[in-house]
C-alpha cells in the first residue's frame, strides 16, 4: 500500500477519534521532578487474587520512587475482560491500603496522567495504532482462530518459532482493495504490528537488575489491538509508560521474554525508552521434593496477602522482609541500626538479588522479633489491640480493661542493649502473656507447666506476706531475697549450693522459680520482680493460693 492508502485505510478503520497524537502528547507533558526522580508504577491485573510477589514489586516501586523523590503511581490493567475477577480492583486497592503501600497518584489516588485504568483509555491506543498503520507499522489482520492454530500445528511439527511472521503472516500485505472487501464482508480483525525485525540480528538490553542481555531482533507480527479494539498488554504498557511518563518499569521476570518486542514497540512509536528492572520470583525448598521451585499459591500459606493478617505480622515488619527481598545488603543494616527506619536506607537495584530470594520463614520471623523489641509496651499495645479487634474482639476487651497492667509487661526488659524478643506476631502476644490477665491466668493456670516439681507454697506465702518489699529497685529486692534464702536455710548463690550441697535445702534460685511457677505458670518469663511490682502482693498471694488449691 501507498501511504495515502494506508491513510485511507486508517481513516476507514478509525473514522471518530476524537484526538490526535500531537494533543495526547500535550495533554500528558513530561513531569516536573528533580533530576534523577524516579517514576514507576503498580501495574497490576484484576485477573486473580493478590500475592507476595506483587507486594514485592509494589513495595519496590514504591521505595524507588520515594528515595529518588519521583512519583509511583497505580494503574490498572483490565484489557483481559475475559480473565477479570469479581471485585478484582477493589481488591488491589484494599490491600495496598492494608499493607501500607500506598502509591501518591493513579488509581483511586488521583492525578493528572488520568485515567489510570486501561478500559477508558481505548480511544488514546487507537489514536497511536491509526498513525501506525499510516506509517506502515501495523495493520488489519483476518485471521481466523482456526488458521492460526493450523500454522501453530505447523510450526510445532517443523519446531519453529511459533507465531505470526514471515511467510505465515499472510494478510501483511494485502492490498486496500481486498482489506475494504473483507471489512465490507463484516470480517472480523485484529491488528497486528508489521515488524520491521530480523531474527537474524541482535539486540542489547540493560537491565537495571539482570545487567546487559542480548536477544534476536524481534519478527513476529503480534497482536496489538485485539478484535474488540481493546490493546493487548504489550501495546497498551508502551503507550502508557510513555504518556505516564514512566521512568523505570519494576515487573516480574516473567516479561523478560516480551522485551525484544517492548523495546521494538517503543522504537517504532518514537518514545523514549523506559529503564526496565525484572525481579526474579520468591521461591521456595519444596517440603516434600527438597526442590526449590516457585513459591505458589496453592502450597505456600505465605504467599497469600490473607496469610499477614491473619496471623498479625506487622505490616512494617513485612515492609522489613520485602525490603531484604529488594535489596541483599538490607537485613544486615536493619540489625545493626536500631535507631533507623526503612526510610533511611538506600535502595539500589545493584543490591536486588539477580536470580530468585528464597522464602526464609525465620529470617521473616526474625525480624517480626525484632521489630517488637525495638517498639514500646504502649505501642506494642496499641497495635496488638487494633489487630486483636478485628481478629479476637474478646481478647481486645479484655486488653482494653487491663491496658495499664498490659503496657507493663510489654515494657519489661525493653531498655538495655538486649530487649526481649519474645514476640513475632500480635497473635503470639495471648499465649506470650497469659500470665497477664487474672481471668485468663486463671482459666489456663499451670495447665501448661511441665515441670517435675511441687513447690513449697507455705515457705513462698511466708516471704511475700513477711519480707517481700516491692518499692525497691531490682538489686535491693535480689539482696533481700538472697538473705531470705540464707535465713531459711537456702544457699544465697547456686555456687555456694553446689560447693556445700548437704548444708542446704537448696539455693535463691530454686525460691525464684517456685514464685515464678507459682504467679506466671511457667518455668521461664520475663524479669520475675517486674512482674511482680506489676502485679501487686494481694494477686501474688492469690495466685500462690491457687497453686496450692491446683496442684
Ligand atoms: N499487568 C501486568 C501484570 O499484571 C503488569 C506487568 C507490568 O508491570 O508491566 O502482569
Amino acid at each position: 500500500m501507498t501511504e495515502n492508502e494506508r491513510k485511507e485505510l486508517a481513516d476507514l478503520l478509525y473514522p471518530n477519534l476524537s484526538h490526535d497524537i500531537k494533543y495526547y502528547e500535550e495533554r500528558y507533558p513530561e513531569r516536573k521532578l528533580p533530576k534523577g526522580a524516579m517514576v514507576t508504577r503498580y501495574a497490576p491485573s484484576p485477573t486473580g487474587s493478590v500475592h507476595l510477589g506483587n507486594l514485592l514489586s509494589a513495595f519496590a516501586d514504591m521505595v524507588y520512587a520515594r528515595q529518588s523523590k519521583g512519583s509511583f503511581y497505580l494503574r490498572i490493567e483490565d484489557t483481559d475482560q475475559k480473565r477479570m475477577i469479581e471485585g478484582g480492583i477493589e481488591n488491589i486497592t484494599g490491600v495496598l491500603h492494608d499493607f501500607d503501600i500506598l502509591p501518591n497518584e493513579g488509581y483511586s489516588f488521583g492525578g493528572e496522567y488520568d485515567p489510570y485504568i486501561q478500559s477508558e483509555r481505548t480511544e488514546i491506543y487507537q489514536t497511536y495504532i491509526k498513525d501506525l498503520i499510516v506509517r506502515g507499522y501495523a495493520y488489519p489482520c483476518f485471521m481466523s482462530e482456526e488458521e492460526i492454530q493450523n500454522i501453530r500445528e505447523e510450526q510445532e511439527i517443523n519446531k519453529t518459532k511459533i507465531g505470526i511472521y514471515g511467510v505465515y503472516a499472510v494478510d501483511r500485505d494485502l492490498s486496500l482493495e481486498e482489506v475494504k472487501e473483507r471489512i465490507a464482508n463484516g470480517q472480523e480483525y485484529v491488528i497486528r504490528l508489521k515488524s520491521p525485525g530480523d531474527a537474524s540480528k541482535e539486540i542489547e538490553v540493560v537491565d537495571c537488575i539482570k545487567g546487559k542481555m542480548k536477544f534476536p531482533e524481534h519478527n513476529v507480527d503480534t497482536v496489538l489491538l485485539k478484535k474488540d479494539g481493546t490493546p493487548t498488554y504489550h501495546f497498551a504498557h508502551a503507550i502508557d509508560d510513555h504518556l505516564m511518563h514512566t521512568t523505570h518499569v519494576i515487573r516480574g521476570d516473567e516479561w523478560v521474554s516480551s522485551l525484544p518486542l517492548h523495546v521494538q514497540l517503543f522504537e517504532l512509536l518514537g518514545f523514549e525508552p523506559v529503564r526496565y528492572a525484572h525481579i526474579a520470583p520468591i521461591t521456595i525448598k519444596d517440603q516434600e521434593t527438597g526442590n526449590i521451585r516457585k513459591i505458589s499459591k496453592r502450597k505456600d500459606p505465605w504467599f497469600g496477602v490473607k496469610y499477614y493478617d491473619e496471623n498479625g505480622i506487622p505490616i512494617e515488619a513485612l515492609h522489613l522482609y520485602l525490603a531484604t527481598i529488594t535489596n541483599t545488603n538490607f537485613e544486615e543494616w536493619y540489625l545493626n541500626n536500631e535507631d533507623k527506619k526503612i526510610e533511611d536506607f538506600e535502595f539500589s537495584f545493584e543490591k536486588q538479588a539477580i536470580g530468585g530470594t528464597s522464602f526464609d520463614e525465620a529470617k521473616l520471623v526474625n525480624l517480626c522479633k525484632t521489630y517488637f523489641s525495638r517498639k514500646s509496651g504502649k505501642e506494642v499495645y496499641e497495635e496488638t489491640h487494633k489487630w486483636a479487634e478485628k481478629h479476637d474482639p474478646d481478647y481486645a476487651n479484655l486488653l482494653e480493661k487491663h491496658k495499664e497492667d498490659m503496657i507493663g509487661f510489654f515494657n519489661i526488659e525493653k531498655d538495655g542493649p538486649r530487649p526481649r524478643k519474645d514476640i513475632a506476631k500480635y497473635s503470639d502476644v495471648k499465649e506470650e502473656f497469659s500470665y497477664a490477665i487474672d481471668s485468663m491466668f486463671e482459666k489456663e493456670a499451670y495447665k501448661k507447666y511441665d515441670g517435675d516439681k511441687t513447690y513449697d507454697t507455705d515457705l513462698i506465702l511466708d516471704y511475700i506476706n513477711n519480707d517481700l518489699e516491692l518499692d525497691c529497685n531490682n538489686e535491693e529486692w535480689f539482696n533481700a531475697i538472697k538473705l531470705f534464702a540464707l535465713r531459711n536455710g537456702y544457699a544465697a548463690s547456686p555456687k555456694d549450693y553446689k560447693n556445700n550441697p548437704d548444708s542446704y535445702k537448696g539455693h535463691v534460685g530454686d525460691i525464684c522459680e517456685a514464685i515464678r511457677v507459682m504467679i506466671t505458670g511457667r518455668l521461664k518469663s520475663p524479669d520475675l520482680f517486674s512482674i511482680m511490682k506489676i502485679l501487686g502482693k494481694d494477686r501474688i498471694i492469690q495466685r500462690i493460693n491457687l497453686y496450692k488449691k491446683t496442684i
